[in-house]
């Protein structure tokens, strides 16, 4: 069994805190996991929807291997619903409902050494656009291949996993960007997630030798945009490691919240400069 643990006839889920009760043919939340012949299994696992070579500043990671290149990956499903959400097509979406590709792990580094002998400054793999890591099966298999012939390994996500599931990862990845969505137990409610498990994570992350640790704070008008909140979130990212980078980013709603207004560019102007009262390395995106 992966990730799951039996109750009666359903089984638990234990990669994040929704703890999904999954009857046998059932998915989850996330629509990444389900249950098959009694075991809980990453249904998304290696069923690529996205595939790009994006810049790594893309990611964004902004002190890390600066105008190098990454192989770009995303599958489906999301264990957050942030109304928000800018890649709804496929985070929010099931095995059916979004075209895919199986690329096992083995053939996904092949196909960015390829991609490393067209363009020398390809470094490695992004497990990136919707949440990796309630696939981490495919993230942990992936790397460990990329490791053996010196590719680099990179993810992006909300962090919102349980710690036994950041511990199998954290040794393999090279660098991180972990969401930081907010500062409120509330917000996190909202967007159908857990400030105190992606808390977690962050520290786990940025005690990983070897793990380059960024974090990315989305701010949405209205919800999570006072000084207060950037000011309480940046002091506590300062007490986990004061050289930990954050970027400070403007929303363009989509989804649920779809034709509603981007966040005024000073507003995020204004935040970053908050943030910059406890963070030695701050950075603006999207404005
Ligand atoms: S990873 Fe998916 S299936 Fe597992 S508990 Fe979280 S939302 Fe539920």
């Amino acid at each position: 069994m992966m990730g799951g643990t039996e109750r009666g006839r359903t089984l638990a889920c234990t990669v994040c805190p929704h703890a999904c009760r999954l009857g046998d043919g059932q998915v989850g939340r996330c629509r990444s996991r389900g249950s098959t012949d009694g075991m809980v299994l990453p249904v998304s696992y290696g069923r690529i929807t996205s595939f790009a070579l994006d810049p790594v500043e893309k990611k964004p990671l902004a002190r890390w291997n600066p105008g190098k290149y990454l192989l770009s990956v995303g599958t489906f499903g999301c264990n957050l619903s942030c109304p928000f959400c800018q890649n709804h097509t496929i985070s929010q979406v099931g095995q059916d409902e979004v075209i895919h590709q199986f690329i096992p792990p083995g053939a996904l580094v092949e196909l960015t050494l390829n991609a490393r002998e067209q363009e020398p400054r390809v470094v490695g793999i992004a497990h990136t656009y919707n949440e990796p890591l309630v696939s981490w099966e495919y993230v942990s298999e992936t790397g460990v291949l990329a490791r053996r012939v010196g590719l680099a390994n990179v993810i992006v996500s909300n962090g919102c996993v349980n710690g036994w599931v950041v511990d199998r990862v954290a040794p393999l990845v090279d660098a991180a960007n972990i969401d930081l969505k907010g500062f409120t137990e509330e917000y996190y409610r909202w967007c159908g997630g857990d400030l105190s498990t992606v808390r977690a994570c962050i520290e786990r992350l940025a005690a990983e030798p070897g793990c380059h640790l960024e974090v990315t704070t989305l701010v949405v008008s209205g919800h999570n945009d006072t000084p207060a909140e950037m000011d309480a979130l940046s002091a506590w990212l300062a007490s986990v490691d004061p050289d930990i980078t954050l970027h400070v980013t403007r929303c363009f709603p989509r989804w649920k919240m779809g034709g509603g207004r981007p966040t005024p560019v000073q507003t995020v102007l204004d935040l970053a400069d908050v943030a910059r009262n406890n963070l030695e390395h701050v950075f603006v995106g999207n404005v």
